[in-house]
């Protein structure tokens, strides 16, 4: 009998094949009380040593298949084995209490693996996965225990775990193992990230597959949808075989346009660039051939931090970013914080409508010392590639004047005192609240470009909170209000000779593309995975029968009018 589990979507792809189960060797540890500890230190040293040349042998393997910036995990887990701070502790441990070296390393390593499972942030608590790897190889070597070699898989399999280390994942050879699928992890697990590089379909967090499943059951799995089956029958293997052949020709389809110009059909170029919200989404961003990145969300590097980042820790992610683009255009918005986005460090006031308070651009205004140490390390950056920066939440012109001015104060501050700065720094505005959208064209006489917000623009434009499910039927792209709000601000920006972006979800939205092209929006940014389906889907339209269908929508009375108009546009081309 088959049976269907569903789990977290982390690596698009589909697959079929027999399992080859890991099996989780419960070490045991036991605490010995040692007499020489000389000797004990002796072992605990080869043992890293030994450690240490696994893991150089590991990354030798993996640097066919991974990009630098994806193998430095493993110099990562060099510097930790070797980390002098941890090997002191666990000399100690061996010397003052007469530990055996086995159990004074797993003792230390449960300490340092709590700390970091008790973070808050997402990344730094995967971290904790990273210590224990480097730990447990470091406990087999004092042990002689030989670690399974994954190297050596030679027929086609979908691995079954409790969870994949790094060193695992990047000796998985592609050309045999066909997925995995693990009880535990999530998408932004560092064996989640590696799946996608490698293109291995993964489905995580599934919880108890390790006990469901022997090993030589087949399993198919989709690693888009999350959703595996243990021993399909015939009719559901056709099914999958279909899938599979259907993302196999998607995918093909899809590189052709890896290197082609973005534009319509009848040769109007746009610009499709990338949403990130850390340095390491960049790799993404160029990945995908990116045309820029059109919104670096830069709250995630104060969201992520245990006090205001420095101008110096700041600085140093800007210009990462920077010179990853090389001289494509990078526009980091400044601070946008409050509404859903809070801060570990910093109280704010209590207020009936976060949303429509003390938030983003206010804030930065009103806490000009944050500011300006934003700025300060922004324009440092500038001279590493092309900075564009933005300012979030803007509704008076007089807001962006006041911004732009302690910008420019910060300019000329830092060329006095000697920095090297880009002299094309472009500085533009976001447009997500209606009343920066009807006067986009006296905006923009101070504004170098605009980019619409439209996650916030819907949200204030409909007055339904974008956090509550129970008004989230208000959420309509499509709306023929949006869409005049949209086409007002592209107008206005035009008129000015600026250029107008969008990077709220709706740039992305296949469905809307269309009508988006046709009102003469100069940039689309979305996230990496979407810029490829987003570049074909332009191409096969033409700007001219695009522009005509912005005409016909903006007629109609609501969304649903809208997507009609929008089909027989589908059926017609
Ligand atoms: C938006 O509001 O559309 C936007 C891009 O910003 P955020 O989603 O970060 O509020
Ligand atoms: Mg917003």
């Amino acid at each position: 009998m088959s049976r269907k589990i569903n789990g977290i979507g982390a690596s698009n792809g589909v697959s079929i094949a027999k399992i080859f189960k890991i099996e989780n060797v419960e070490i045991e540890i036991d605490s010995k009380k040692i007499e020489d500890s000389e000797k004990e230190i002796n072992i605990l040293n080869s043992a890293i040593e030994k450690s240490v040349e696994q893991i150089e042998k590991i990354k030798m393997v993996a640097s066919k298949t991974l990009s630098e910036e994806e193998l430095e995990v493993f110099d990562a887990h060099i510097q930790m084995a070797k980390d002098p701070e941890m090997l002191l502790e666990v000399e100690n441990l061996i010397k003052n209490e007469n530990y055996n070296a086995a159990y004074a390393v797993d003792k230390v390593s449960q300490q340092l693996t709590q700390m970091f499972a008790s973070f808050d942030d997402p990344y730094m608590r995967e971290r904790a996965a990273d210590i224990k790897d480097v730990s447990s190889r470091i406990i087999k070597a004092i042990l002689n225990i030989e670690t399974t070699d994954l190297t050596t898989i030679d027929e086609e399999v979908i691995i079954v775990a409790d969870d994949l280390t790094p060193s695992d994942t990047a000796q998985l050879n592609k050309n045999f193992v066909k997925g995995f699928l693990t009880n535990i992890g999530g998408r932004t697990s560092h064996s989640a990230i590696m799946a996608r590089s490698l293109e291995i379909p993964a489905i995580l967090g599934l919880t108890n597959i390790t006990e469901l499943v022997s090993n030589g059951d087949i399993v198919a799995m989709n690693g888009e949808t999350g959703m595996a089956i243990i021993n399909p029958d015939d009719q559901e293997i056709e099914k999958f075989q279909e899938e599979y052949n259907q993302f196999l020709n998607h995918k093909k389809e899809l590189e052709k346009f890896l290197n082609k110009v973005s534009a319509s059909k009848d040769g109007k170029k746009v610009k499709i660039a990338s949403n990130i919200g850390s340095v390491a989404d960049a790799e993404g961003a160029s990945k995908f051939n990116a045309d820029a990145i059109g919104l670096f969300r830069s709250e995630f590097l104060y969201m992520d931090a245990e006090n205001w980042p420095s101008e110096q820790e700041q600085f140093e992610s800007y210009k990462a970013v920077l010179e990853k683009m090389g001289n494509k255009q990078v526009v980091v918005r400044t601070l946008d914080i409050g509404g859903d986005k809070t801060l570990k460090y910093f109280k704010f006031p209590e207020e009936m409508n976060p949303f429509l308070g003390y938030r983003a651009i206010r804030l930065s205004l009103d806490k000009k010392e944050t500011f300006v140490t934003q700025l300060r390390a922004l324009i440092r950056a500038s001279a590493y590639g092309n900075l564009a920066i933005m300012f979030p939440m803007i509704a008076t012109i007089d807001e962006f004047k006041q911004a732009r001015a302690i910008y420019d104060q910060v300019y000329n501050q830092l060329k006095e005192e000697g920095h090297q700065v880009s002299e094309s720094i472009e500085v533009g505005m976001m447009v997500e609240i209606p009343a920066a959208a009807v006067l986009t064209e006296q905006f923009c006489k101070y504004a170098d470009f605009v980019s619409i917000g439209t996650n916030d623009l819907m949200q204030y434009t409909m007055a339904a909170d974008r956090m509550s499910e129970k008004v989230s039927y208000l959420y309509q792209p499509l709306n023929p209000s949006i869409l005049k709000l949209i086409k007002m601000t592209i107008d206005g920006a035009h008129r000015a000779g600026k250029w107008a972006g969008m990077c709220g979800e709706m740039a992305g939205d296949i469905n809307a593309i269309p009508l988006l092209l046709g009102m003469g929006l100069d940039e689309f940014s979305m996230s990496s995975t979407s810029i490829l389906e987003a570049k074909k889907l332009i191409s096969e339209i033409n700007f001219k029968d695009a522009h005509q269908l912005v005409h016909q929508a903006l007629k109609c009375e609501n969304q649903e009018q809208v997507q009609e108009v929008l089909n027989s546009f589908w059926e017609n081309k």
